[in-house]
């Protein structure tokens, strides 16, 4: 049977790997020590923060049919957020989110969807694939300690466009094509606090400021967590401070998210950051997804259409379905 490997284990790669288990062996390299990517969970203590992806919506019948069994089974469910409008500290606007656009979170966490879906594929964790080079027979890929992690018929990266570029063999068609997305920084400020927020909104945009969102991630459905909040800094702030001391960036933040929210979050009694150095892009132009077939290269992932989640999984189905079509013609291991 032919052999793929897969670098990351965000959505795409797991979407891709699901769609191409029945003409293909799979193995998935992810460098982190979970599944989810930049759908990310964060735990301490007795709280708990989704501190990449917030929230997800569906717009294509795809999108929606993938999701229908997760949302039946209930690792997928609707998060009818009290939502708020802030501009330049004053809050503008709000409403209530509801079934008629739905936004949706992984449930009891945001990686409980990635969790799902690795269930019963061969996903390597931590373990970052270093280099990817024709040894005559195939891709062989290494790790960063010189250890050989397998000999495979292709190779497809889903890891962020900077970084999955780094990792693409020169010989692959659409290389230069993954220098153009601009990916940009974010910060993720999480706080936990022991008592119920006083605020009368369970997420924010936050226009005109350094932050960009608030949201508190235990109001999310599923979360029997202690009281949390989790704040974004604008990609514009964290692209200018992507170097600065992460205790100035955390006071920064902090003292941003209290101007906001009117309320001083310094007790809280858990505070930690994290710094996303590809977090998010603008709608791309470009193709969905990127396949070399002479080389059995390929890329895909948000990257290549809009960084949202719902995004992740389009450029994931298009490249499946156009290997689908190669492997059913090929068939076989040989290049
Ligand atoms: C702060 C933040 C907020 C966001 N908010 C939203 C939102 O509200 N709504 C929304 O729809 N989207 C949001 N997004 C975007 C959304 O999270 C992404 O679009 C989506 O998760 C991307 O999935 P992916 O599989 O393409 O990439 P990723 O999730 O990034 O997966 C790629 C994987 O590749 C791995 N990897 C990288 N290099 C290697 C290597 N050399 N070897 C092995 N593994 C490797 C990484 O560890 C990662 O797990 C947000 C993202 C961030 C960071």
């Amino acid at each position: 049977m032919t052999r793929i490997a897969i670098a990351g284990a965000g959505l795409a790669g797991l979407a891709l790997a699901r769609a191409l288990a029945d003409r293909a062996e799979i193995t998935l390299f992810e460098k982190a020590r979970g599944v989810g990517g930049r759908m990310a969970t964060r735990y301490a203590d007795s709280w708990q923060f989704d501190h990449g992806a917030q929230f997800f919506t569906a717009q294509s019948e795809a999108f929606q049919a993938f999701l229908a069994p997760l949302i039946e089974r209930g690792t997928v469910a609707r998060w009818d957020a009290r939502f708020a409008e802030f501009v330049g500290g004053e809050q503008t606007a709000e409403w209530q989110w509801d079934g008629e656009r739905p936004h949706y979170v992984g449930a009891p966490k945001m990686n409980a969807l990635a969790k799902y879906l690795a269930a019963d594929l061969d996903v390597r964790l931590g373990t970052r694939i270093a280099t990817v080079e024709w040894d005559g027979d195939g891709w062989a890929l290494n790790a960063e300690d010189g250890a050989r992690l397998g000999r495979f018929d292709w190779f497809v990266s889903t890891a962020p466009a900077p970084q999955g570029r780094a990792l693409m063999p020169s010989v692959f068609a659409h290389r230069d094509a993954m220098g153009a997305p601009d990916m940009r920084a974010c910060y993720a400020l999480m706080m936990g606090f022991e008592d119920p927020l006083p605020v009368d909104w369970d997420a924010a945009h936050v226009g005109d400021a350094d932050i960009s969102w608030m949201s508190v991630n235990s109001s999310k459905p599923g979360r029997d967590t202690a009281p949390s909040l989790l704040v974004h800094s604008t990609n514009a702030w964290a692209e200018a401070h992507l170097e600065d001391d992460p205790d100035t960036v955390t006071a920064h933040l902090l003292a941003e998210a209290s101007r906001i929210s009117g309320h001083d979050l310094a007790g809280a009694a858990h505070i930690a950051l994290h710094r996303w150095r590809y977090a998010n892009l603008p709608r791309q132009e470009g193709s969905e997804a990127l396949l070399d077939p002479d080389e059995r290269l390929a890329a895909c992932g948000d990257w290549c259409i809009h960084g949202r989640v719902e995004a992740a999984f389009t450029s994931a189905t298009a490249l499946a379905e156009r290997m689908r079509a190669l492997l059913q013609d090929i068939g076989v291991s040989h290049r």
